[in-house]
């Protein structure tokens, strides 16, 4: 459920008509719901109610301070996967102990700012990351709170480019190794292991794959408390899907993963962390464009907007669907027609969808992107110096710009002429 919804034929943003948060920022732009925002925490919270538990937020998803701000003011932590995200948490207000530090690669500087900014724990993800980390902690005279991060090869049946938890994918020590990977830090005097880690992906739409990975998890903490390592906190990532598309089938909700940590993990005595980002973000946020031109191709129609793909590359990039409907609802009945709906960057890629029915659409009028908040203006870039569009954050009645868009100088001076040119 969301906060995006049609009053007498106008979509609103809660309390607020996106017609007129259009009128007043231009398209495009992303508009997000606070009670969205706020009501998808609280479904993790409840979820996990029955046990000791930390929801980190991943920031990767959505990560306007304005956003972190809300979830801040919630009591949530923040998982992070560099310098910049790290940076973010504390200035929105997260205590360091509440941050998780993941990321395949991470470089000495982000590990010595987290150590001095304070962290809960990082998680690491190669032998390689143990021995660096180590030798930073070290030189500042302290002991790094880590967990290792398992890949434990399970099929997350997901898009393969979010797929994180096979044997072939770059994320984590194979669960394998990890006896001997403990072991290993157990001898580093700047490590001290405080758990184990685990992520297998974005969009899971199936608890299957969660629950192979959490038995494994589960088999893990017996082992390596027999071999006399203490395993206080089970880090299990994010990943739970959300409904793109109205009339597809709902993905699992918070509560039936929540019963799953609980069935197989709920007995190991552990602090349970999980790092939640598009269920968080993903429906809580809109992106609105206008309609540029309609063309009329050799066999098919073209609707051009004023957004692409530089300003949502979920479609190009991973085929993703959007549900995309008019600002002003379609009267009942009324006949709808194919259309590409596409943005004007010069790729072919920078299309939305193809031959989506669509009810008649004219020059000037307004679409709606839904499921947009995750992964949407986080991924956003410049490409063809289409400026970063704007961010908007409605909360009741009132709605704030909580980034605005660029001017063309403010774009074209962050570059600099050398003096010798
Ligand atoms: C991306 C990511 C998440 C969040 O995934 P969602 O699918 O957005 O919930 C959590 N943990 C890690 C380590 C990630 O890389």
């Amino acid at each position: 459920m969301d906060h995006f919804l049609y009053r007498d034929g106008a979509l609103y943003a809660e309390d607020v008509p996106v017609a007129e948060i259009a009128a007043a920022v231009g398209t495009p732009f992303y508009v997000y719901s606070t009670a969205t925002l706020t009501r998808h925490f609280k479904l993790f919270q409840e979820a996990l109610s029955g046990m000791d538990h930390v929801i980190c937020y991943a920031m990767k998803a959505a990560s306007n301070q304005a956003i972190l701000k809300v979830m801040a003011d919630l009591g949530a932590g923040m998982d992070v996967v560099s310098g910049g995200e790290y940076a973010r948490a504390i200035a929105a207000g997260v205590p360091g102990e509440k941050i998780v530090f993941s990321g395949v690669g991470k470089t000495r500087e982000e590990m010595r700012d987290a150590l001095s900014g304070g962290v809960r724990q990082f998680n690491l993800e190669s032998e390689p990351e143990m021995a660096r980390l180590n030798d930073v902690a070290l030189s500042m005279g302290l002991i790094a709170p880590v967990t290792v991060r398992v890949n434990p090869d399970v099929d997350a049946k997901t898009h393969a480019k979010i797929a994180t938890g096979k044997s072939e994918n770059k994320f984590g020590i194979p669960i394998s190794r990890a006896r001997e990977v403990y072991a290993r830090i157990a001898r580093m005097p700047g490590l001290k292991a405080v758990g184990i880690d685990v992520h297998i992906g974005s969009q899971l739409t199936d608890l299957e794959p969660y629950r192979l990975a959490f038995a494994k998890v589960g088999e893990l903490v017996d082992t390596l408390r027999a071999d006399g390592h203490e395993i206080t906190r089970l880090d299990l990532g994010g990943g739970l899907g959300i409904p793109y598309a109205r009339d597809n089938q709902a993905p699992p909700l918070p509560l039936e993963y929540g019963a799953v940590v609980q069935e197989v993990l709920g007995d190991k005595g552990c602090e349970i962390e999980i790092e939640p980002g598009r269920l968080i973000a993903g429906n809580a946020g809109l992106m609105v464009s206008e309609v540029v031109y309609l063309k009329q191709g050799e066999g098919r129609d073209f609707l051009i907007l004023d957004a692409a793909m530089n300003d949502l590359v979920r479609p190009a990039m991973y085929e993703a669907w959007h549900d995309i409907v008019p600002v002003t609802e379609a009267a009942p009945g009324v006949e709808q027609s194919a259309y590409d709906i596409v943005g004007p960057v010069c790729e072919s890629g920078d299309t939305f969808a193809r031959q989506r029915m669509m009810p008649p659409l004219a020059e000037g009028d307004l679409v709606a992107f839904r499921s947009a908040g995750a992964y949407g203006a986080a991924m956003s870039s410049e490409y063809n110096t289409r400026p970063l569009i704007p961010e908007v954050l409605v909360n009741g009645d009132q709605f704030a710009v909580i980034r605005k868009r660029p001017s063309y100088e403010e774009i074209i001076n962050r570059d600099t002429i050398p003096p010798w040119l």
